[in-house]
């Protein structure tokens, strides 16, 4: 039989967590796919990293809300090509608003790129693992999923959905060799609470028991562990 490279697919990794997430797994020896959708510059800089390292990183533009591009992306890049042995469900965005003023395009979208996105993506890697009769799905929820944080009904409803998604995929898809699971950060230093003022972190720090947010790379050694024979 070929012989196929170990592949770990990581969505939204050119910057942020996801980063972080692909930087160890190429560490760890998996060729890592990482997408990105606006930033194609930073996803390039990743992999040029990565590859200074001596790992493999490759990057692709992928709108994780566009179904059919995610479909021909596993079609065109995956199935049959590689081993599928990591999918981290990375790919995330808010648009906070108050629910009274919260606009329906709000709700969607958040919604589609962190729910939408992350079931298709899940669905497409699932028909490939199961093939392998292995596989690790890895999805980024939130703690708020189960705490609520006002001013994020849309990103909230999302990653409570996640949480929902992963014990149904973890259940259907245990017996044929696939570990489903997903990590919950809390408040983590990146781009997406960059946006915040520094009356709102001054805030939320004071709600952390460690008094600080926690770093991309603290996420990632979760799901490195997550991704490992160990987590089986
Ligand atoms: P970030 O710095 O804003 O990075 C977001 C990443 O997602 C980027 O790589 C971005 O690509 C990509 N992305 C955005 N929309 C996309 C789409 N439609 N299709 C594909 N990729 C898309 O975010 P982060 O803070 O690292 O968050 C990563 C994950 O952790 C998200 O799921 C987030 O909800 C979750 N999370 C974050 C925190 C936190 O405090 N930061 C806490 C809990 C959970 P481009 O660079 O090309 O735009």
């Amino acid at each position: 039989m070929e012989e196929r490279t170990k592949t770990a697919l990581v969505t939204g990794g050119s910057r942020g967590i996801g980063k972080a997430i692909a930087q160890v797994l190429a560490v760890k020896g998996w060729q890592v796919y990482l997408t990105y959708v606006s930033q194609p510059e930073k996803a390039e800089q990743v992999c040029t990293a990565i590859r200074g390292q001596g790992g493999q990183a490759f990057p692709f533009a992928l709108d994780v809300r566009d179904r059919a591009a995610v479909t021909h992306f596993f079609k065109d890049r995956i199935k049959g090509r590689v081993d599928l042995d990591v999918l981290v469900n990375n790919a995330g965005m808010t648009r906070d608003g108050l629910l009274l003023r919260m606009k329906e395009k709000d709700w969607r979208d958040v919604l589609e790129v962190n729910l939408d996105g992350p079931f298709a993506c899940l669905q497409e890697a699932a028909k490939v693992m199961v093939r392998q009769r292995k596989g690790r799905i890895i999805n980024i929820s939130s703690v708020i999923a189960q705490s609520g944080n006002p001013g994020q009904a849309n990103y909230c409803a999302a990653k409570s959905g996640i949480l929902g998604l992963t014990k149904a995929a973890a259940l259907e898809l245990a017996p044929r060799g696939i570990t489903v699971n997903a990590v919950a950060p809390g408040f983590i230093a990146t781009e997406m609470t960059e946006k915040l003022t520094d009356d709102q972190k001054e805030k939320i720090n004071a709600q952390i028991p460690a008094a600080r947010m926690g770093a991309p790379e603290e996420i990632a050694a979760a799901v490195l562990y997550l991704a490992s024979p160990e987590a089986g």
